[in-house]
């Protein structure tokens, strides 16, 4: 059966990001609606709102730079932007009102620092090309990330593999939002850079028993 969401259930791309870093991360912030900046978070911000301009479209020659596109999947129930889609006109891709011949979709995203050890930035930006290609009918085989430390964009193929992560990662968070629940997870080594350590407390919510919790809270002071 092929299911589709409502738009009202609809979940953000991007929280895709915090749920590969860390589910209960992204249910305090999507579920519980929490959010705490640290420098990471508002640096991330800047990246992208220098990228961000919804009027922006440029045409240079064969290729067509859109910013700030919407984009959307009734079939994962997700919406979200992409930083850049660029096309390039050629054999393959989208046909696009007002425009003659097919354009390839290629969705850029951009992102600070340099390229990370996990895959949250590859899914978010996989999440986007599905989207794309929903929303246009057509294949998108490749998609680039672009780190503001390196300035160089990284080529991401869309394997199947990804694609699949993508898809049951978006059908947990669905199951989780569905339910009001924010999973419990111990503290880790990622917990150091979470923006919202301080509101997670890691420490307590491991412990189970309330006589544990005013244990911990008293060893705190
Ligand atoms: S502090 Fe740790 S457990 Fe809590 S949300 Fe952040 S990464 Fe997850």
């Amino acid at each position: 059966m092929n299911m589709e969401y409502r738009e009202e259930d609809y979940l953000m791309i991007s929280g895709i990001q915090h749920f590969a870093f860390c589910r209960r991360q992204w249910a305090l912030i999507h579920v519980e609606w929490q959010w705490q900046e640290n420098l990471r978070t508002v640096e991330g911000k800047i990246v992208h709102e220098r990228c961000h301009d919804e009027k922006f479209t440029e045409k240079r020659g064969d290729l067509l730079i859109c910013r700030g596109m919407r984009v959307f999947s009734s079939r994962m129930g997700v919406t979200g932007q992409c930083d850049v889609v660029e096309f390039t006109k050629g054999e393959t891709g989208a046909f696009l009102l007002g425009r003659e011949g097919a354009w390839q979709p290629c969705p850029v995203e951009y992102k600070r620092g340099k390229p990370k050890q996990d895959k949250s930035d590859a899914l978010q930006l996989c999440a986007q090309a599905m989207c794309l290609e929903e929303m246009l009918c057509c294949d998108i085989p490749e998609a680039q990330l672009f780190y503001d430390e390196i300035h160089r964009r990284e080529r991401v193929v869309l394997t199947s593999e990804l694609r699949q992560e993508v898809k049951n990662m978006f059908l947990e968070m669905h199951d989780y939002y569905a339910r009001g629940v924010t999973p419990k997870v111990r503290s880790n080594k990622k917990c150091n850079s979470c923006s919202l350590k301080d509101l997670c407390l890691p420490k307590l919510a491991k412990k189970k028993s309330v006589n544990a919790y005013y244990q911990a809270y008293v060893e705190d002071l």
